[in-house]
């Protein structure tokens, strides 16, 4: 059996020490063994927490004698004893994790104080003030985290004490010594009314009732939520720290503070942080009292003096050396809490710095070129979804927000990033009227269709009552690069009174009303009423570099999900290296075409339908055109037709009227028409490949088109990688099927045009038999790429517009019921088995099979991972989220080879 306890800086022979120790832990004792200047004490390792925990609360055995021994020497080592009443030795008891998991666990200080005790520390200190202060903090915190009373109680017992000497805003500082005496006795007894026992007065009894707490406290629902959200294995448990009390609070040559080596918000190398004369590390953080800088630079004008640096010049370097000397050796920003005992500097803890993601690129580009790092360091050191904060402007985060006592009146689905601004609009005309007007608008719609596409385009950002992540409104507004909160259950959207209503958590209502302005983040999927800040794109010169630096890493390749010429510029500035997914069908969306499309749709046998199609042609063709020359050289994977179909069927009675006028029928006739093609699941109804193969002149017309904008690109030494794929196939026949149209068009236009261009024909793998029956697609299919938006709604048998109305539910579910949104994360238990046995069963049939993902999941971290893990060969996204998936493919290449 193993030891349970280890004083800081023992030796604690191949264990890995964070996994041991616990993040805190192994940063004491790494500290310690370099000399810095860190209180003495020790850590009971994580092994004692699972023991404890796997036993149902009991403590592990030989663990009561390893911590008695180690009190014995830490008292021998401070020269005080624990319960002595002369000189008493106080400890500070503190959770602390392999991994980070803020919120778990509160910290417990001053413990050893008891009514005996705290005398002896009022004569040595000669501060009677002082003891008092330090045992009524001491049962603020036992009490609330060992014995589960309520903080308010404690909180209102003060501020009455406040309120009877007359003077409620009095600062806790000033309150004399004899009334702290006072509440330390009220604390007591609301303790011994909330918790059913009184505080313990034995100091012992005290120590095990906080590492009992400890504990437990990685047990307690909302540690394991937090783990389940985060990945993070349930079997690590955590590790407890005793450390010997240094006070902050003895006087005017005392103080605490915390310091990034690093600013934490620019990355800027320099010394960063703030510092509180006389006062506990906990004042600090509390923001009762303003804290002074450490650095002169950092002071506001004319307040220079007032620095740590100025007012404290030996204790500024001190602890500038020692920032120094931990950032070298942990090669890593840190975040270091100090505290200034009688001009006496001692580190109570460092750990790594959490920062912007503007810092998190400076900071780990110039690491590299400082040599303190190496560039796969750098790769995986930055979070990929924080670089969305680079790339486009946005809100303070919620909890910002929250804090400054700003809440939003409703959440929804962060269904395309960024902030916008503008007062609601309800009717696209209506939007695109206002914004020539030069006014800043969001459109607010029930759902959004293709009609509203150019409402969509004029405004600033999109809001939408129902809908998913996959939604047209999510879809298209990521596809124009608007910020986007789709889903807002909680909002009814009224056309026909012209009102918005939103249901309040608290049960009220907030009515709202086109004109006024609302302000969303998209990026968190939030709605605030009125204006915010807006904070606009950073520019981040190592943002580049580190980009390079990514794509010389990684294995995956990364291509766009772009329709219009437009997107694809822009994919190729975000560093697309071809399009996975060009969805046809959102060119028929553009309002110069939806009337045509909408006749073709709706035209009676194939005569009046080449009509229409023939009108739609050379605009097909144009944009191809323009697409290929956007891509020149890379590929582009051209989907066929996928509509679904009711998103393009007229639904107002005057939208009847000007289809039916076009094709010289009553509105009556078009209004049957369109009632007879109604479906009641449009999802899994008459779409894809089933349209293709009923009516082939659409994908003939499509790959005619496709074709000719080849030859014409080629003609003009453009070089193109046309790859014409079918969507929604779900048996090999629909497939082979197909290809033989496709051919016979092509064969056409390449000999009209007596050239010779090299395209390639593949599907898309969305339905679950597609996947079982991979082998057999692969007979036809040079490449397949899995649409995983339909494979996931197949898979899981879930709409993907109506999962908004219940997922967040299951996400809320204690019982852990869903971790990730599906459709935004790839299950890879589930879907993700299905396109692991797809990609083996099409290799199995064709070895050089090319493999891509183009559904939403292709520009998310984790289900990138999984992509690595399968072997895929590139993953499709959004522009916008290109950096990410960059990064994150590069990150996956790094961690697939150091065997994580
Ligand atoms: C998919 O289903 O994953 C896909 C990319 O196609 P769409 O979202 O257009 O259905
Ligand atoms: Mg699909």
């Amino acid at each position: 059996m193993g030891r349970w306890v280890y004083m800081f800086g023992e030796d604690i022979g191949d264990a890995p020490p964070k996994q041991l120790l616990g993040g805190k832990g192994a940063g004491l004792a790494e500290m310690t063994r370099l000399g810095v200047p860190v209180p003495p004490g020790f850590t009971i390792t994580t092994e004692a927490c699972l023991a404890y925990t796997d036993s149902g609360g009991k403590m592990p055995d030989g663990l009561e004698e390893e911590v008695d021994e180690a009190v014995r020497e830490l008292e021998e080592r401070i020269g005080r004893g624990l319960g002595d009443p002369k000189s008493p030795l106080l400890v500070s008891v503190r959770s602390g994790a392999a991994v980070s998991m803020p919120g778990m666990m509160d910290t417990i200080l001053n413990l050893g104080l008891n009514d005996a005790t705290v005398e002896g520390l009022a004569e040595e200190s000669k501060d009677r003030r002082f003891a008092f202060d330090a045992y009524r903090r001491l049962l603020d915190m036992y009490g609330d985290v060992v014995l589960g009373v309520k903080r308010e109680h404690f909180e209102e017992a003060l501020a009455q004490l406040k309120r009877n000497l007359g003077d409620a805003s009095m600062s806790d500082q000033d309150v004399p010594a004899d009334k702290l005496e006072e509440l330390v006795g009220r604390y007591a007894r609301i303790i011994a009314d909330g918790a059913g026992a009184p505080f313990p007065d034995d100091v012992r009894a005290q120590l095990w009732g906080a590492i009992g707490a400890v504990f437990q406290s990685w047990d307690n629902p909302r540690a394991v939520r937090y783990r389940k959200m985060h990945d993070i294995p349930h079997d690590m448990g955590t590790a407890v720290n005793v450390q010997a009390m240094v006070f902050g609070n003895m006087g005017d040559d005392s103080g605490s503070g915390v310091a990034f080596t690093r600013s934490p918000s620019t990355g800027e190398r320099v010394l960063y942080g703030e510092f509180l004369a006389n006062a506990q590390g906990e004042d600090v953080v509390a923001g009762i009292r303003t804290p002074r800088p450490i650095t002169e630079a950092a002071a506001s004008p004319g307040r220079e003096a007032e620095s740590l640096e100025r007012s404290w010049p030996e204790v500024f370097r001190e602890i500038s050396d020692i920032a120094d000397k931990l950032e070298k050796h942990f090669r890593e920003m840190q975040d270091i809490e100090f505290t200034i005992e009688k001009g006496r500097v001692f580190i109570l803890q460092t750990r790594t710095g959490k920062r912007t993601a503007h810092a998190a690129v400076r900071i780990a580009v110039e690491m590299v070129n400082e040599g303190l790092i190496d560039r796969d360091d750098a790769l995986v050191r930055v979070e990929p979804e924080s670089l969305e904060q680079l790339l486009h402007a946005r809100l303070p985060s919620p909890d910002e927000l929250e804090a400054r006592g700003i809440r939003p009146i409703a959440s929804g689905l962060p269904a395309s990033p960024g902030a916008a601004m503008g007062r609601i609009v309800l009717d696209a005309d209506e939007a695109e009227r206002l914004a020539e007007e030069g006014k800043d608008v969001i459109l607010v719609r029930r759902e959004t269709s293709p009609e509203d596409i150019h409402g969509m385009k004029a405004a600033l950002g999109i809001v939408t009552a129902t809908g998913g992540m996959t939604s047209h409104a999510a879809v298209v507004a990521r596809g124009l690069g608007k910020c986007c909160v789709a889903g807002c259950s909680a909002m009814t959207v009224d056309y026909e009174a012209s009102k918005v209503s939103v249901r309040l958590d608290d049960g009220g209502t907030v009515a709202l009303a086109p004109g006024d302005v609302i302000t969303l983040d998209g990026t968190h999927g939030k709605i605030y009423l009125g204006e915010l800040d807006v904070e606009a794109a950073a520019k981040v010169p190592e943002f580049e570099t580190l980009m390079g630096w990514a794509d010389g890493r990684r294995r995956l390749g990364v291509r766009a999900n772009a329709d219009t010429p437009r997107a694809a510029r822009t994919s190729r500035s975000f560093g697309a290296e071809g399009i996975g997914l060009c969805r046809t069908e959102h060119m028929f969306f553009a309002e110069d075409r939806l009337e045509a499309v909408r006749c073709m749709v709706l035209s009676e046998g194939d005569e009046e339908r080449a009509k229409w199609l023939d009108r739609i042609a050379p605009m097909q063709r144009e944009d191809f055109v323009a697409i290929f020359e956007a891509m020149s050289g890379l590929p582009v994977t051209i989907r066929l037709l996928d509509w679904p179909l009711h998103e393009f069927l007229p639904r107002e009675e005057n939208d009847y009227g000007s289809v039916a006028r076009a094709l010289g029928v009553t509105a009556d006739v078009v209004k049957k028409r369109a009632q007879a093609m109604h479906e009641v699941n449009p999802m899994l109804g008459h779409r894809g490949v089933r349209v293709g193969l009923t009516t082939p002149a659409i994908y003939r017309m499509q790959t005619r088109a496709i074709l000719e904008a080849a030859v014409d690109c080629a003609a003009r030494g453009i070089p193109v990688v046309p790859e014409i794929m079918i969507p929604v196939v779900a048996l090999s026949s629909e497939l082979a099927a197909m290809r033989t149209i496709v051919e016979e068009v092509a064969r056409e236009v390449l000999a009209e045009a007596k050239a010779e261009i090299a395209w390639s024909y593949g599907t898309m793998i969305e339905l679950p038999r597609a996947c079982l029956v991979a082998g057999s697609l692969a007979e036809t299919a040079e490449f397949f790429s899995f649409g995983t938006n339909d494979l996931t709604q197949t898979t899981f048998g879930l709409s993907r517009d109506d999962a908004g109305r219940f997922l967040a539910k299951y996400l809320d579910d204690p019982r852990g019921l869903l971790t990730a949104d599906p459709f935004a994360r790839l299950d890879t238990t589930g879907v993700g088995e299905l396109v692991r046995l797809a990609a083996e069963r099409g290799r199995a049939t064709r070895a050089d099979i090319k493999l891509g993902v183009c559904g939403e999941h292709g520009g998310d971290p984790r289900s990138i991972a999984f992509c690595e893990a399968v072997g895929l060969d590139y993953v499709s996204c959004s522009p916008p989220r290109l950096p990410i998936a960059r990064l994150a493919a590069a990150q996956a290449t790094i961690r697939a080879e150091r065997g994580r």
